[in-house]
């Protein structure tokens, strides 16, 4: 313990009483020292131990102090110790080569005791603080090569963030709320990243938006409510999803964005989902229509006549049904075969639909050889011309039916049905209706349309 808190001091020199005239010297101010009467031992201990000052007598046998000074410069562990050469008065003694080979100081005999400690106190103050200046530059040069990591750490996550940003399929940018110094409301947004797909929705260069707040103007344009929908996310934080469609030049596209708060600002990705929608549309549009006669099917009949319903009930207007089946169809199948049936049904569904004329009338295959029309804000005059006019079609079409027992041509047969819709009735009340004046109009005799009561009682039956 003693040793280490201790300064430690070799001296060097032949001469033993000098030796020990100098250790007394220094032991009693404290030092430790040590004691070498050669350069070889003096550089043996040096680098077993090497002491904190060495203090070299130049004159000596074998080697000199120059010598020893030399080789403990040219070891790399013994390199630092300061050294200070001790000269005899008189002794021929070469300052420019003692400076020259490492040493620091030099002093001569006799000594000045005084003199000789603030040498050696000068000397270790010198090298204490070149000491601190080196773990200085030592934890400068771990902090600059720190730095430098991290720098390139920067580097790296940035150009994998820029190479995300470019080679990503969606459009992605991150903005920042630009906000009223006086009321703290949202007036527009800064753009701080865009990637090229996104500036190219805008129709922008990325650069023409990064930096800039020119948001509100732009992103208006690709949707009304973009903006407003922003501010929306920005103030409450809530993270918004929705479908848009949007004319880009000749092409109609759908797109999805999602928006999210970040900070004062929000992100928003933007995914061209055009074809996605493309199927999506076409699905729904194959699952309401019927494969055969390519009008609408069973299923899209009994959902709009039920919104028709509810839309006129409430308008207490009238809703008219008319289903239509073709005279002994059976027996035409039987005659011409199963393609040719098809085909008759095709036309049948051609003539009707063509003979319906309002954009909110609807004709759908209702069943096999039926089918229904629905007239929306039609009482049953209106519903009678219509019935007309599809069995005047039909007939004009004059499709051979030789099998038939009231004509040589296809023919059909109609039920009508009128109401004005009411919370005491529902819509199979009208389809029920209208198919009880369907059975009459094929008891009848068929090729003809009948009407189902009037809500006063009036029965119409018409051959027509
Ligand atoms: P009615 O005059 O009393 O209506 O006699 P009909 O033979 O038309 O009556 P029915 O309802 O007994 O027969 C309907 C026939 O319609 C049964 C079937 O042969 C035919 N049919 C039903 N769906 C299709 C279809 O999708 N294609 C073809 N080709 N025939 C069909
Ligand atoms: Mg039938
Ligand atoms: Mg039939």
């Amino acid at each position: 313990m003693e040793k280490k808190n201790k300064v430690s001091i070799l001296i060097v020199d032949d001469r033993v009483p000098n030796l020990r005239l100098l250790s007394d010297l220094l032991k009693a101010r404290d030092f430790q020292v040590r004691k070498a009467t050669n350069g070889k031992i003096a550089i043996k201990a040096s680098q077993k131990d090497p002491p904190d000052l060495i203090l070299l007598d130049i004159q000596m046998p074998d080697m000199d102090g120059y010598e020893v000074c030399q080789k403990l410069k040219s070891d790399p562990q013994t390199r630092d110790i300061p050294i200070i050469f001790i000269s005899a008065l008189g002794e021929v003694f070469d300052k420019v080569k003692a400076f020259e080979v490492g040493g620091i100081d030099y002093i001569t005999k006799p000594f000045q005791y005084e003199e000789v400690l603030a040498r050696i106190n000068n000397q270790l103050v010198i090298q204490k603080q070149k000491k601190l200046l080196q773990d200085e530059q030592e934890k400068l040069k771990i902090e600059i090569q720190k730095r430098k990591e991290t720098e390139e750490f920067l580097y790296q996550s940035r150009a994998f963030v820029y190479s995300i940003l470019t080679n990503s399929l969606d459009g992605i940018a991150a903005f920042e709320a630009v906000r009223n110094l006086e009321t703290e409301k949202i007036e527009n947004f800064r753009c701080l990243v865009v990637n090229p797909i996104l500036a190219e929705l805008c129709d922008r260069k990325p650069e023409d938006l990064t930096g800039k707040i020119v948001i509100k103007n732009i992103i208006n344009k690709i949707d009304a409510n973009l903006f407003d929908e922003l501010i929306k996310v920005v103030e409450t934080g809530e993270t918004l999803q929705k479908d848009f469609n949007y004319r880009q030049g000749e092409q109609h596209k759908w797109y999805s964005y999602i928006i999210i708060r970040l900070a004062d600002g929000c992100t928003i990705t933007i995914r061209d989902i055009t074809d996605r929608k493309k199927l999506e549309l076409e699905l729904s549009r194959l699952a309401t229509i019927d494969g055969l006669t390519q009008i609408a099917n069973r299923r899209y009949f009994d959902r709009q006549l039920q919104q028709e319903w509810q839309r006129l009930r409430r308008e207490r207007q009238s809703l008219a049904l008319i289903l239509l089946d073709v005279d002994y169809f059976k027996r035409y199948n039987d005659g011409y075969g199963h393609q040719t049936g098809d085909d008759c049904l095709r036309a049948v569904a051609d003539l009707t639909r063509e003979a319906v004329n309002r954009p909110a009338d609807l004709v759908a295959r209702y069943g096999g050889e039926e089918f229904a029309i629905v007239l929306p804000n039609t009482d049953r005059q209106g519903a009678m011309t219509v019935a007309r006019r599809i069995r005047q079609a039909i007939r004009d079409r004059a499709i051979p039916h030789a099998q038939s027992n009231v004509s040589e041509i296809v023919t059909v047969s109609l039920g009508i049905a009128s109401t004005i819709p009411s919370p005491e009735s529902c819509p199979e009340a009208l389809i029920s209706l209208a198919d009880e004046a369907l059975y009459r109009a094929k008891q009848q005799g068929r090729d003809r349309y009948c009407c189902a009561p009037s809500d006063s009682g009036e029965i119409v039956e018409s051959l027509d």
